[in-house]
Parts: structure tokens; C-alpha cells; sequence
């Protein structure tokens, strides 16, 4: 049987904390040797100030995980593969295309296993979405995605910085199941953003995306949703009916009008992807959900709203 791979992880924030060292620990394809923080000042493995300092004190690491935001995502993932590991990048790849292109391009020069994930995408009801869009034809998608930023992104400032995505970062999960189950092409045709009057980026928006050929996809981000969260995709079929994802992706309604739900074990089924491509040597970094990020925010209408504290 193969050793688990020996991972460093690098950010120990929110989704490290709550997601990525308890599958870690419940892998057996996977063994924690380190973690590079800033902030981190006790933890049963040593901890780094930063990859490099890692990799110069000999740590024997086949894989590094990035859980830092996304402005930090590409230097890192350069250091990862030039010291040989696999790297797995939390969602989005990088903080724009330009940077995301330059990860797709180190991964092809070096050959190396990089896996920029999109989470919402391994929800439980997602891959049966999918299997539904193959025999029907969309004519009408509705996504409504409104979330407590208070309660995931506690004090969080770097989401509200210059070039941060604010509500995307939590709308593009929504965007990274839409591509998913209808892969075709995005434009973006309307954006209208509200920006807190203290801060640059939009903490609700709204878009409307044409997915070719012709379907209209309407899109409500809120990030100030208090206790009425809601994360629903729905799609009516040019034929009548349609199918409704809610929760997430870890519920669906489907064509006969029947609600399934499940338990998500999104970051326990990317870490055996991840553990599957370190195997077989593959590389997947999709950039389609940031494209459309990046489209939205070239042409958003913004209006400023009233000043948000974090
Ligand atoms: P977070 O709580 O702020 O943690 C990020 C960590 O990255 C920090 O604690 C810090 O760790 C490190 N870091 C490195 N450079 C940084 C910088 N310039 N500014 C701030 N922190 C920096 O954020 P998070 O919620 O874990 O989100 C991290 C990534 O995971 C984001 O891309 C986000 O989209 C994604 N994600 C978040 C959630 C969620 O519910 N929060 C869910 C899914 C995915 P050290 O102090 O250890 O150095």
C-alpha cells in the first residue's frame, strides 16, 4: 500500500480550520507534516512562516494545499511545483484570468498535478444536475445566492480590498455548479453591483448572463442575507418542468417534482480526486467561473450603499 502523501498546508484560516485538516486527518491517502502561517503559534505539526522556509528546513512534503485567498495563490503554487509537490488550490484558482492563465501554464511546462477546485461542485445532488441537463434543453435559469458574510467571513478585510471579489467569492460557487451542468459559453450582458460606501468591492449584485446559444441566466448575489439564506439554482426546460438545486447542490428537486437531499462530502471527495490525480499525474484548472467574474466586473453599473463593518 502506498505511504500517505505528506501535505503542507498554507493558510490557516476559516476553510483550513473547518474543512481541510479534518479531512486531512480522516484521509488515509493523506498526513498533515506541516503548516505555513502567520498566525498559527501551537499545532501537533511544526509550523513555517512562509513555503520557502519550509522547504529549506528539509521538510519532505509530497503535496502543498493553498487556503490562503486568492492574491496569494500564484507565487505559491510556483514555489510548490518547483520544489516537486502536487498542489491543491481552494476556489478561485488566482485573483484574476491573468494570474490564473500563468498557473495553467507552470502546471503544463512542469508537468506537475495541480488541482484548482471548485468545491460547490462535489455537493451531493450536483453530478445527478448534471445528468439531468444531458436529455433536456434549458430555456431559463434563475440563480438566487444569499449568504451571511458575517457568519462565513468573519473579519475577513482582504474580501473587501482593491481587486477582491467581495459577494463572488461566495457567488462564483454558484457560477462553478452553473458551468458545470451546462457547459457551453457566457456572456455577460448586464451588472449592476452595490458597493459599501467604505469598502471597493460589491457586497450584493445583480447580473445577467446569456449561455449560448440563447438562454437567459439571471443572478442574485446578496452577501447581507442574515438568517434568510438561500443558495438555489433553478432551470426550466424548453419542454415545461424544469429541475431546482437548492441548499448548495446538496438538494434537488427534479423533473418529476421529487426533493432529494444528502449529506455534502464536498472536501472529502476532493481530496480523493486529488489523491487520485497525484496517482494518475493529471491536472485540472477550469478558469470559466472567474472569466465570468472578471466579465461582470468589466462591465458592472456600480451604486454606493451604505458603509459595512466586518
Ligand atoms: P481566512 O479565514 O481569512 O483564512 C485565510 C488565511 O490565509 C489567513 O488566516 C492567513 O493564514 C492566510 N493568509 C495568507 N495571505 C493572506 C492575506 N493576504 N490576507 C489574509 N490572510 C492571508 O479565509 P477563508 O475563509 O479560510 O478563505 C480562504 C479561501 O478559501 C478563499 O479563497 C475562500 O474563497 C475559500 N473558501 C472559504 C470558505 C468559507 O466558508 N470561509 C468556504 C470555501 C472556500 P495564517 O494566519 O495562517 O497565515
Amino acid at each position: 500500500m502506498q505511504d500517505p502523501y505528506k501535505v503542507a498546508l498554507v493558510g490557516y484560516g476559516k476553510i483550513a480550520r473547518d474543512q481541510h485538516i479534518p479531512c486531512i486527518k480522516e484521509s488515509p491517502d493523506f498526513e498533515l507534516s506541516c503548516l505555513i502561517s502567520k498566525s498559527a503559534k501551537v499545532a501537533d505539526v511544526p509550523i513555517y512562516g512562509s513555503l520557502v522556509d519550509a522547504f529549506e528546513s528539509q521538510e519532505s512534503l509530497d503535496a502543498v494545499i493553498l487556503c490562503t485567498p486568492p492574491t496569494a495563490r500564484l507565487k505559491l503554487t510556483q514555489t510548490a511545483i518547483q520544489n516537486g509537490c502536487a498542489v491543491m488550490l481552494e476556489k478561485p484558482p488566482a485573483v484574476n484570468i491573468a494570474e490564473a492563465k500563468k498557473i495553467v501554464e507552470l502546471a503544463e511546462e512542469a508537468q506537475a498535478v495541480v488541482f484548482a477546485t471548485w468545491h460547490s461542485r462535489f455537493a451531493a445532488m450536483v453530478d445527478r444536475a448534471v445528468q439531468v441537463m444531458q436529455s433536456n434543453r434549458a430555456a431559463k435559469i434563475k440563480i438566487v445566492w444569499h449568504e451571511s458574510v458575517h457568519k462565513w467571513h468573519p473579519g475577513q478585510s482582504w474580501l473587501w480590498e482593491k481587486g477582491a471579489f467581495g459577494v463572488f467569492d461566495m457567488g462564483i460557487n454558484a457560477l462553478s455548479i452553473l458551468t458545470a451542468i451546462l457547459p457551453t459559453k457566457y456572456t455577460v450582458t448586464r451588472a449592476d453591483f452595490e458597493v459599501p460606501r467604505n469598502l471597493h468591492a460589491p457586497v450584493a449584485a445583480k447580473i445577467e448572463l446569456l449561455a449560448a446559444p440563447d438562454i437567459p441566466v439571471q443572478i442574485d448575489l446578496d452577501f447581507l442575507a442574515g438568517e434568510l439564506e438561500k443558495w438555489e439554482i433553478a432551470i426550466e426546460f424548453a419542454g415545461g418542468g424544469g429541475i431546482k438545486l437548492f441548499e448548495g447542490g446538496a438538494g434537488l428537486i427534479d423533473e418529476s417534482g421529487e426533493a432529494q437531499v444528502d449529506q455534502n462530502k464536498e472536501y472529502q471527495k476532493l481530496y480523493e480526486r486529488f489523491s487520485n490525480m497525484i496517482g494518475n499525474g493529471s491536472w485540472d484548472i477550469d478558469t470559466q467561473p472567474l472569466e465570468i467574474v472578471e466579465d461582470a466586473f468589466q462591465i458592472a453599473n456600480r451604486t454606493q450603499v451604505a458603509a459595512l463593518a466586518f
